[in-house]
């Protein structure tokens, strides 16, 4: 079989044929900053398959935060991080989720065969890792790592490797930009609601949803509904209040209603904290207003860090849940311990998820009951100005995704 050494973008090679070079996306440390300067495309060698990995063609790539964080260098220099670990690549390719064909398959791989048609999820592990072989959840392990940010080579290329256990059957009835969009925000999300026993979401919980027309809040609000929940979505614009009617919410809030966000005042600062808790009880009121009963969340699906926790802990219910996965506002979360010990809620770390919360919830989109909320599918040159609206918030509703080799929008199939 005659092997060109870079194949177009679009242009499918024969199938297991694999040239040295590809089309990339790619981030180098001293173009750090905002995604439009950050993101460039570039030619780079395809990257190599180890043990237990496989290659990939990547059809398509969703566009999420990671992208942004390691544009930005910060919260991490994810290059440097590398390079002090010993691996001599000076750039790095983002894209912590996407579709494709499996184009090689490394040694010890069982499960997947070249041509088999996968949805990769963003993080990896050590199998042999000591606390995963003593039972740890991977997700915990010491050895993990987020793909397409801490670990190099993710989807934002012509190919992409991947560890078996990353790799799922793409559902026959999505296209390749649906495949590719959903599974950080849905499996992050699955894992918030339903991983943290015994505060699962139970039919007639309610469940307070921040951002709840973005990534992980449309996928949020779809899964508290499945599970019998009563999702109540926060938005920061009237705009978005259809988008999250449609997916499932019994309300929609508008935060600009509201001005008392930001870090909590000292507590000893009365006047000022007084103010505070002003605004946060008014919330908790709309929240009432939404529900119709004088219920508070059973669970609520924190990201947005600095600005909101201090809220998010004060109107779960006593013995609920505040579960987050990120701090898009900021890092420093503060909190009225009183309310935290008196009325003895639970505030959870949740980070990705593991194989079987990441199967269940392609499951759920393979049987149609999760929408993948595709809002967007990017040609490749466009990948920076797509992370540059998710910097600025200005992205639309749900999921994006860029076409990597998929010829147009719409495609199920090679
Ligand atoms: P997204 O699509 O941009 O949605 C986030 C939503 O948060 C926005 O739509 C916005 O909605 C809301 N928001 C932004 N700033 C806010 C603020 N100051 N106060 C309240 N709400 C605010 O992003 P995403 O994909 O859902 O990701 C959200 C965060 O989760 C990111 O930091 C991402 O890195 C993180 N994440 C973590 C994991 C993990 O495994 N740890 C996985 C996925 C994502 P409104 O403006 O309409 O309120």
């Amino acid at each position: 079989m005659a092997v060109r050494e870079i194949y177009d973008l679009g242009e499918i090679p024969p199938l297991g044929a694999v040239p040295r070079y590809m089309h990339a996306s790619v981030i180098r440390s001293e173009l750090y900053g905002p995604p439009v300067k950050s993101f460039r495309l570039e030619t780079v060698e395809v990257p190599p398959v180890g043990r237990g990995q496989v290659l990939i063609m990547v059809m398509a790539a969703g566009i999420n935060y990671n992208g942004v964080w390691a544009g930005l260098g910060t919260p991490a220099d994810v290059i440097a991080a590398r390079r002090r670990n010993g691996d001599p690549l000076d750039f790095h390719i983002a894209g912590s989720e996407g579709s494709g064909v499996v184009w090689a398959v490394g040694e010890g791989v069982r499960g997947l065969r070249v041509g088999d048609h996968v949805i990769v999820g963003g993080v990896c592990w050590d199998e042999s890792a000591a606390d995963i072989r003593m039972g740890a959840d991977p997700t915990t392990s010491t050895s993990q790592k987020a793909w397409g940010y801490e670990l190099n080579h993710g989807s934002f290329a012509q190919f992409t490797v991947a560890a078996e256990y990353q790799c799922h059957r793409k559902p026959d009835r999505l296209t390749w930009e649906e495949a590719g969009c959903f599974l950080a925000g849905g499996s992050t999300s699955y894992r918030q609601l339903l991983g943290w026993h015994p505060h699962t979401v139970q039919p007639g919980d309610p469940v307070l949803i921040w951002g709840g027309a973005g990534g992980l809040g449309s996928m949020a609000i779809q899964i508290t509904r499945c599970f019998g929940g009563r999702p109540i979505a926060v938005v920061s614009d009237d705009a978005k209040t259809d988008y999250c009617l449609r997916l499932g919410a019994e309300g929609v809030i508008n935060r600009r209603e509201f001005d008392h966000w930001g870090r909590m005042p000292d507590p000893a600062d009365l006047d000022a904290y007084r103010a505070w808790l002003g605004g946060v009880r008014s919330f908790g009121r709309k929240i009432w207003d939404v529900l119709g009963d004088r219920r508070s969340p059973k669970i609520v699906l924190e990201h947005p860090g600095r600005d909101t926790l201090p809220t998010s802990v004060y109107v779960c219910d006593n013995g609920g849940m505040v579960v987050t996965c990120a701090g898009t506002s900021g890092y420093n979360g503060d909190l009225d311990l009183r309310f935290l010990w008196m009325f003895q809620k639970r505030l959870q770390g949740s980070h990705a998820a593991n194989v079987r919360q990441t199967a269940a919830v392609i499951d759920l989109v393979a049987a149609g009951r999760l929408d993948p909320c595709l809002s967007e599918a990017y040609p490749f040159a466009d990948i920076a100005e797509a992370h540059q609206r998710v910097y600025e918030n200005r992205h639309l509703h749900g999921n994006a995704a860029v076409l990597v080799n998929a010829p147009e929008p719409g495609l199920k199939s090679l």
